[in-house]
C-alpha cells in the first residue's frame, strides 16, 4: 500500500484526503492519503521520507521548494511547492495551485487583473496569469511583502485605485467567517463593480465535512464567503482546490485521466 498525505499545520481541517482516497478508491489503487501534521520545519525532511508522494500546505510550502530534487514547470517561477513525488531517492517538486486556479479561469476573457493578498496563493496565481499574458497588479497590507512581485515585474500598488480591471482575485485569508474584508469596503466597492470577474480563493469553511457525499454535497450547494456576498457576483476556491488535487492526482499515479471524468465524479450527486 503507498503512502500519501498532507502536510501543514494547522492541518484538521484540510479536504485533500477525501478527495484522493475517493479516486484510489474509485480507480482501484492501492494507496491511502492521510493528513499530517508537522508543527515544525525541521521535521519536514523526514515526513516526505515516509512518503510516496504529499501535498504542501500552510506554512511550508516555500520551505519545501528548498527541499525539492527537482523543481517541475511553473513552480520554479513561483518558489513554492504543493506537490511532491518521491521516486529513486528523489523528490520531485511541482504547483499544482496555480493550474488549478487556471483551470476555473481560462475560459474568461481577462485582460487584466487585479490581486489583493500577497502570500503563497496569490505567487501562484500571479505567475500563472502572467504566463498567460494578462497584466497584473498587486495590492497588499504590508507593502514590505511584495519584493518576490516586484522581482517578477508586477505592478505593485501603494493605495487601492479604482480602476478597470477585467478580473479581481482576493488572495487573503479574510473571510472565513462570512463576514469580514480584507481592506475598506468602501475603497473595494467600486473595484469590485467595475470588474467582469472576481475570484476568491477561498471557500466557506463553516461546513464539517467528513466524508466524499458530504464533499460533493457542499460542491453543489454551499454558503457564499464574504468577498463573493460583498461582490454580489464570482467564483470562489472550491473548484481550485477540487483542480489543483486533480493534477496532483495524476502527479501522484503517473498518469494522465480524462479530467472532465474525473472532474464530472464530483459533480454526480448535481448531475442527477
Ligand atoms: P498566506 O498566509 O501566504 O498569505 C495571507 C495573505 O492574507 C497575505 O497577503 C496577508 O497580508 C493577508 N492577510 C491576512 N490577514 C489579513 C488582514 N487582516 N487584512 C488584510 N490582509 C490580510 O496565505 P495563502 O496565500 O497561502 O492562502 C490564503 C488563503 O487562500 C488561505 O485561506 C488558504 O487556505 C486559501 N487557499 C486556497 C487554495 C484553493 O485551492 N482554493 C489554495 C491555496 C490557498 P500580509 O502580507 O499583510 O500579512
Amino acid at each position: 500500500m503507498q503512502r500519501f498525505g498532507v502536510i501543514g499545520s494547522p492541518i484538521s481541517h484540510s479536504l485533500s484526503p477525501i478527495i484522493h482516497n475517493f479516486l484510489f478508491s474509485y480507480l482501484g489503487i492501492k494507496a491511502h492519503y492521510e493528513k499530517i501534521f508537522v508543527p515544525s520545519s525541521e521535521m519536514l525532511g523526514q515526513t516526505l521520507n515516509s512518503l510516496k508522494g504529499a501535498n504542501i500546505t500552510l506554512p511550508y510550502k516555500e520551505k519545501v521548494f528548498g527541499l525539492c530534487d527537482e523543481v517541475v514547470g511553473i513552480a520554479q517561477e513561483i518558489e513554492a511547492i504543493n506537490t511532491i513525488i518521491c521516486s529513486d531517492n528523489k523528490k520531485r517538486g511541482f504547483n499544482t495551485d496555480a493550474y488549478g486556479f487556471w483551470e476555473c479561469v481560462k475560459n474568461l476573457e481577462i485582460k487584466s487583473a487585479l490581486i489583493l493578498g500577497a502570500g503563497g496563493s496569490a505567487k501562484a496565481i500571479a505567475v500563472m496569469l502572467q504566463t498567460q499574458g494578462v497584466d497584473v497588479s498587486i495590492y497588499n497590507r504590508t507593502f514590505s511583502k511584495l519584493d518576490f512581485f516586484e522581482s517578477k515585474k508586477i505592478k505593485i500598488l501603494s493605495s487601492l485605485e479604482c480602476q478597470d480591471y477585467d478580473l479581481v482575485v482576493h488572495s487573503t485569508s479574510v473571510g472565513l467567517d462570512g463576514r469580514s474584508l480584507p481592506f475598506d469596503a468602501s475603497k473595494l466597492l467600486p473595484i469590485v463593480m467595475q470588474a467582469k470577474y472576481i475570484f476568491d480563493v477561498i471557500y466557506s469553511s463553516n461546513v464539517r465535512i467528513v466524508n466524499i457525499d458530504g464533499f460533493k454535497a457542499f460542491l453543489s450547494s454551499r454558503p457564499k464567503t464574504a468577498f463573493i456576498e460583498f461582490s454580489k457576483k464570482g467564483i470562489d476556491g472550491l473548484e481550485m482546490l477540487l483542480y489543483q488535487a486533480l493534477f496532483a492526482f495524476e502527479i501522484f499515479c503517473d498518469k494522465q485521466y480524462c479530467f472532465e471524468e474525473l472532474r464530472a465524479l464530483f459533480y454526480n450527486s448535481c448531475l442527477k
